[in-house]
C-alpha cells in the first residue's frame, strides 16, 4: 500500500472539515480523503458518497460482522461512524495521501495500527465557550445535538496527549498553516 495517512481528531464543531477543505485545495500535499461510514441522517448541503457513506444503522451492524471495517466507534449513542477497509485502499492505491476526520478514539487506534506510516494531529478549541459558539454558528444540529456534542467535549479533550500533535483551531489562517507545515515535512520523510 502506498501513500500515507494523516488524522485530524477533535471535539465536534473545532473545525475539522473546515481545516480538511482548505488542506485539500493544497495540491501538493496530495491528499485524497477517507469518507466514512456513518449510520447519522445527512444535514444540508452533505452529499451521500462525498462527505460520508450514510447507511442505516441495520446496515451499519452487518459490515461490522463482514468485517468490513478497520475501525468503528459508537460515537454518539445509537449512531456509529467508521472507516471501511475499501476507503482506505481506494485513496492509498491512488498514490494519494489519505486525511481522516475521526474521532478521538478512533483517531488513537489507527495510529496505534498504523504507526510512522500515521501522523496523528488534535486539532483544540481556543476555549468551550468558542466552541459552543461554533456548534451553534454551524446552524445544523437542534438543541438536543448540540449538548450532547459539548457534553462530550471535556472527555474528548483528554485524549490529546496521545496525538502526535496539537495544534489550536484559533485563527483559521494559522491553524491551517501549522498543519500544512507539519504534513509538507511528514510527508517528505521516507
Ligand atoms: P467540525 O468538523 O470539527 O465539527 P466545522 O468545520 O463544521 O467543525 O466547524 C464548525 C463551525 O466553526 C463552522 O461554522 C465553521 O465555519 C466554524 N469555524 C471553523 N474554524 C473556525 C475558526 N478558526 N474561527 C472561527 N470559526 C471557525
Ligand atoms: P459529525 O457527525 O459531526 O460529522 O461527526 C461526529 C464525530 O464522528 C466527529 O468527531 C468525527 O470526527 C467522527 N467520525 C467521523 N467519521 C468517523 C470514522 O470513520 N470513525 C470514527 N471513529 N469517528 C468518525
Amino acid at each position: 500500500m502506498k501513500g500515507k495517512i494523516i488524522i485530524l481528531s477533535a471535539p465536534s464543531g473545532t473545525g475539522k472539515s473546515t481545516v480538511i477543505h482548505r488542506l485539500m485545495e493544497n495540491a501538493a500535499l496530495n491528499l485524497g480523503f477517507s469518507i466514512s461510514a456513518t449510520s447519522r441522517k445527512p444535514r444540508n448541503g452533505e452529499t451521500d458518497g462525498k462527505d460520508y457513506y450514510f447507511i442505516t444503522e441495520e446496515e451499519f451492524t452487518a459490515r461490522i460482522e463482514r468485517g468490513e471495517f478497520v475501525e468503528y466507534e459508537e460515537v454518539y449513542a445509537g449512531t456509529h461512524y467508521g472507516t471501511l477497509k475499501s476507503e482506505i485502499e481506494r485513496v492509498c492505491d491512488s498514490g494519494r495521501n489519505l486525511i481522516m476526520d475521526i474521532d478521538v478514539k478512533g483517531g488513537v487506534n489507527v495510529k496505534k495500527l498504523y504507526g510512522d506510516r500515521a501522523l496523528s494531529i488534535f486539532l483544540a478549541p481556543p476555549g468551550m465557550e468558542i466552541l459552543e459558539k461554533r456548534l451553534r454558528g454551524r446552524g445544523t444540529d437542534d438543541e438536543h445535538t448540540i449538548r450532547r456534542r459539548l457534553d462530550k467535549a471535556g472527555f474528548e479533550m483528554s485524549f490529546a496527549p496521545e496525538f502526535d500533535l496539537t495544534v489550536v483551531n484559533d485563527c483559521l489562517n494559522k491553524a491551517v498553516a501549522e498543519i500544512e507545515r507539519a504534513i509538507t515535512g511528514f510527508i517528505a520523510r521516507p
